[in-house]
C-alpha cells in the first residue's frame, strides 16, 4: 500500500501531502514516526511533544491525497493531479504546482529530486528525478502527440530572497535585482529584464532546470540555510497555434509553475536581530500572503472578493495563474519525525485551511 487513498475532485485547488520516510540518522537517534493513514486522503497525527502545555489530542486532516514514505517521485506525478496540469497547461490554461513545508520536509526532493542529479547528458533518467523533470516528460509527449499544433516553449528560473527577484538563468542578477511591473497588454505582472529560453527541445528545458539548480546553490556560504530562506520558481510559457478552418489558427498561450517555497518554519522566527528580522518578516508575509490568497480562492463565498496578490512578490508573480481559470496544486511535504511534530501540524493546518 503506496498511497493510502483518494478523494480527488476535478477543484482549481487540490491538495496533496507528501510524507518523507525517516532519515538514517534520525533512525539511528531514535526517532519515532507519529504519522498514520486511515485512508481517503487522510492524515492522522498522533504525536506527543513534550512539555506540559504540549497537544496531546490526535489530529485527523483530509486531502485530495496523503502520500506515504514508501510513495516514489512517479507516484507523485501519476496521482497528484501533476498531469492534469500540465495537460491544461498545453491547452492554456496558467497553472502553478508548489511544494510548502517546514526545511528539511522534501519539498526539493520533491520537485527536483536530491542534490547531484543532474548532469543529465551522463546520468540516465532514473526513479530519483523529480516532479519538474517528470513533468517536462510528459508535456513532450503531450505536444509530441499533437504533430499539427505549432507549440513555442519559453522557461525562465528565478528566485526571490528578501523580496529580491534574481534570475537563476543570469546570476550576475543577484548584485542587481530585477523589478517585477505590471503590464497592461498581459494584465499581469512579470519580471523585467528576466531571462527567458526558448525551448525546442526536451533537453532545452533539462538545460534550464539543470542551470537554476546549480546557480541556486552557486556561491553561498550555507546553501540550507539559504534554500531555505528562498522561493523559486520555474516557469515554462507554452504558445500553441493550432490550424482551424480557412487558414485560420487558433493561439493559446498557457503556463507552468513550478515553485519551491522557503521553509515554512520562518513564519514564524521573527524574533531574531536585524537583517535576518527584515528577511523573515518578508519569507512570513510571502508565505502568510500566498497562504491567505489560496484560502480566500478555495473558499468559494468568497471569490470576487478583494485578493491581496499585490502584498508579496511571489503573489504578484502567481496571481495569473491563483486568479484566473487555471489550476493550483499544493503538495504539503512533512516529515514524520516526532520531534518535527509542531512544524508538522502547522503544515497541515495551513494545507487544510487551503482545501
Ligand atoms: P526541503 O527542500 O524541504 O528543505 P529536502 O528536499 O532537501 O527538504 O529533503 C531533506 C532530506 O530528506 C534530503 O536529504 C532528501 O534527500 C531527503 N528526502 C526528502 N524526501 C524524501 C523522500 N520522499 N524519499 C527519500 N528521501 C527524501
Ligand atoms: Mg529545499
Amino acid at each position: 500500500r503506496i498511497i493510502t487513498s483518494y478523494n480527488q475532485t476535478e477543484d482549481n485547488i487540490n491538495v496533496v501531502v507528501r510524507v518523507r520516510p525517516l532519515g538514517d540518522k534520525e533512525t539511528r537517534n531514535g526517532e519515532s514516526n507519529v504519522i498514520q493513514f486511515p485512508g481517503n486522503g487522510q492524515v492522522l497525527v498522533d504525536g506527543k511533544p513534550g512539555g506540559p502545555s504540549g497537544d496531546r489530542k490526535p489530529k485527523l486532516f483530509s486531502y485530495n491525497v496523503a502520500f506515504e514514505p514508501a510513495a516514489t517521485q512517479e507516484d507523485v506525478l501519476q496521482y497528484s493531479g501533476m498531469t492534469r496540469l500540465i495537460e491544461m497547461a498545453v491547452e492554456g490554461f496558467r497553472c502553478t504546482c508548489f511544494c510548502y513545508g517546514q526545511t528539511g520536509s522534501g519539498k526539493t526532493h520533491t520537485l527536483t529530486g536530491p542534490p547531484g542529479l543532474f548532469g543529465l547528458k551522463k546520468t540516465p533518467y532514473s526513479d530519483k528525478h523529480g516532479l519538474v523533470f517528470r513533468s517536462f516528460l510528459y508535456m513532450f509527449k503531450l505536444i509530441q502527440d499533437k504533430p499539427d499544433v505549432h507549440f513555442v516553449l519559453k522557461a525562465s528560473f528565478l528566485e526571490i530572497y528578501n523580496e529580491k527577484v534574481i534570475d537563476l538563468l543570469n546570476p550576475g542578477s543577484a548584485r542587481k535585482p530585477l523589478a517585477v511591473r505590471w503590464s497592461k497588454k498581459a494584465r499581469g505582472f512579470f519580471v523585467e529584464n528576466l531571462f527567458t529560453v526558448d525551448c525546442e527541445e526536451l533537453d532545452d528545458l533539462i538545460a534550464v532546470l539543470e542551470e537554476g539548480v546549480r546557480n541556486r546553490s552557486v556561491g553561498k556560504h550555507n546553501m540550507n540555510d539559504y534554500s531555505s530562506r528562498s522561493h523559486t520558481i520555474l516557469s515554462v510559457h507554452i504558445t500553441s497555434e493550432t490550424p482551424a478552418e480557412n487558414g485560420v489558427f487558433l493561439s493559446r498561450s498557457g503556463k507552468i509553475n513550478f515553485v519551491d517555497l522557503a521553509g515554512s518554519e520562518m513564519t514564524k522566527k521573527t524574533q531574531s536581530e536585524g537583517k535576518t528580522l527584515e528577511e523573515a518578516n518578508n519569507i512570513n508575509k510571502s508565505l502568510m500572503v500566498l497562504g491567505y490568497c489560496i484560502s480566500s480562492l478555495s473558499d468559494s463565498k468568497r471569490k470576487g472578493s478583494h485578493i491581496p496578490y499585490r502584498d508579496s512578490k511571489l503573489t504578484k508573480l502567481l496571481a495569473d495563474s491563483l486568479a484566473g481559470n487555471g489550476a493550483t496544486l499544493m503538495i504539503a511535504c512533512i516529515s514524520p519525525a516526532k520531534s518535527n511534530v509542531s512544524e508538522t501540524v502547522n503544515t497541515l493546518r495551513y494545507a487544510a485551511r487551503a482545501k
